[in-house]
């Protein structure tokens, strides 16, 4: 290229050549596929295409010269890009798409193509560049992004129904459960309540909802001893059990409630709010003191003709002819045994009654415990054949209490122990001094006492469900004996395991005077 004298430039065959060849090298360098199509001529051919076209491709410059573009699409003829491509053609437009092509060998490869018209002076498209990048690698990222953006969606999909299916299922828990629900804040205010709540004490959500609890109704939960234990539940995590409140309701009287409460946690969640469980036991509480009334008039009005009884069969005794037959004799002897029996039974029905309405009563007196325990033994040991029982040790010779009630707690133990271990023939009362404590246990190697019985046994008329058929009782022994060794100030106790036997033992205070030196 030379300058003119007029300073236009001038070019000579030979500078265009070179010019020519430059610009083919700079194509040639560039990584992107380039080629340029020739409008003019019939279904628009490439004319031209650089070296990294027919590395994209897979194809050779010979193989695509002449060649409309389309070529590259081989069969995916159904892409809606090829409609823009091919507008763009029509109307002498510039276009980007991206679109599915296919190198020789028949893989697919995303091609980024920008397509731009070249014009004439005229205006009229003579030709197309177009400039081609191989783009699968993203679009491999951006699909691999999508489905896993989708498989994402999916799952949210799935957790969210899984979520408010076990919100309805703990609505539908919460809402049928028969006792009032409430959940406080850790100022305790309340955060919710449940439909049974607002049923039982006949409050609307208003009155309840954001209100603290202390200051719901009248008052009535503002209970010093709840409040305390209830500021425990969260630091502590120590829940509220059992807690009984008695209470005139605003509209609905005078109640009787049982309150439990828990720290809520969800998977380590939530460790500020507490559930409260509030049931209605005014009813429960009421059948119980009427079956314990019951049972106190009926023992009374039972034990006054047995007395009677009683009476009449020791005077069948004492004025038995002398030429009475042993059978008669027999028969006077029985009738006596299960008139005591009755008696008995009839006495501890009694002393339930007693118990249940605190009527127990201590007779204090000074006693030689030991002498006590080693009588009471042998009266037993000589009415049972089939058991030996030791004495082993020493507690003290003189303790002051119920006599008649301690005896009565010994043997209960031993009548058990009996009763409980038929094919076990040993049986061994530990007598020693703790402390300042008497200690007595009675060791059995029978059926024992699973763990989960063991924490019922004291309740009355609890009775291990397997032994109901196979041994007589009541289940009100242990239940007495307990009260009896608590009315002492001491406490009674078991350990035991199932199939291996059973130690029932008992603790008693001694004051000063009846430690033994
Ligand atoms: P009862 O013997 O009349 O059933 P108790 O109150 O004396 O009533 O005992 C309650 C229950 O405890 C018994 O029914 C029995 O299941 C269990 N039990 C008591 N003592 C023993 C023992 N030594 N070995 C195994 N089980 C026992």
């Amino acid at each position: 290229m030379n300058k003119l004298n007029n300073g236009e430039f001038s070019f000579s065959h030979e500078t265009i050549n070179k010019d020519f060849e430059l610009l083919t090298r700079a194509l040639d360098a560039s990584i992107s596929g380039i080629v340029i199509t020739d409008h003019n001529l019939p279904d628009n051919p490439i004319i031209y295409c650089n070296a990294a076209f027919e590395q994209i491709s897979g194809y050779d410059r010979k193989e695509i010269i002449g060649r409309n573009c389309r070529f590259l699409q081989q069969n995916d003829r159904n892409q809606p890009e090829r409609q823009i491509v091919r507008e763009a053609i029509i109307n002498g437009l510039d276009c980007v798409v991206e679109i599915r092509n296919y190198r020789k060998d028949g893989t697919l490869f995303w091609n980024e193509l920008y397509m731009s018209a070249i014009k004439d002076a005229f205006g009229n498209t003579t030709h197309f560049i177009g400039v081609q990048n191989d783009i699968s690698r993203r679009k491999k990222a951006e699909l691999a992004l999508l489905q896993h953006q989708e498989l994402m969606e999916r799952r949210i999909e799935e957790r969210t129904r899984i979520i408010k299916e076990s919100e309805e299922y703990l609505a539908s828990i919460v809402s049928t459960v028969r006792e009032s629900l409430i959940v406080l804040d850790k100022s305790h205010s309340v955060l919710s309540v449940n439909d049974h709540f607002l049923k039982t004490f006949k409050v609307s959500l208003n009155e309840t909802e954001g209100k603290v609890l202390y200051e719901l109704g009248n008052g009535q939960w503002n209970i010093e001893r709840l409040r305390q234990m209830l500021e425990n539940v969260l630091p502590t995590n120590n829940p509220v059990e059992d807690f009984e409140v008695e209470h005139d309701f605003p509209h609905i009287g005078r109640k009787l409630m049982l309150v439990n409460a828990h720290r809520i946690e969800l998977e380590g969640d939530y460790k500020d709010r507490i559930l409260i469980a509030i049931e209605d036991i005014t009813d429960r509480r009421e059948i119980e003191r009427r079956k314990d009334d019951f049972l106190s008039i009926a023992s009374h009005e039972l034990k006054t003709p047995l007395t009677t009884v009683k009476g009449y069969v020791q005077m069948m005794n004492r004025y038995m002819p002398e030429n009475a037959s042993d059978k008669f004799k027999s028969i006077v002897d029985k009738t006596s045994i299960y008139v005591e029996r009755l008696n008995n039974l009839l006495s501890e029905l009694l002393d339930v009654s007693r118990i249940q309405t605190g009527n127990i009563e201590l007779h204090k007196e000074l006693f030689d415990f030991d002498r006590v325990v080693k009588e009471t033994v042998e009266g037993i040991q000589t009415a049972t054949k089939t058991h030996q029982i030791t004495v082993i040790g020493k507690a003290t010779n003189s303790y002051s209490g119920d006599e008649s009630h301690i005896v009565q707690v010994i043997s209960n133990l031993l009548a058990n122990a009996i009763k409980y271990a038929p094919d076990s023939p040993e049986i061994v009362v530990y007598l020693s001094l703790v402390s300042n404590y008497l200690k007595v246990s009675v060791t059995d190697y029978g059926m024992g006492i699973s763990q989960e019985d063991q924490k019922k046994i004291f309740d009355r008329f609890f009775r291990v469900g397997e032994i109901q058929q196979r041994f007589p009782g009541m289940g009100i022994g242990l239940y007495v004996c307990d009260q009896i060794i608590k009315n002492h100030g001491g406490s009674l106790w078991v350990e035991s395991e199932k199939g291996k036997g059973s130690t029932f033992s008992f603790t008693l205070p001694l004051d000063e005077t009846e430690v033994p030196e």
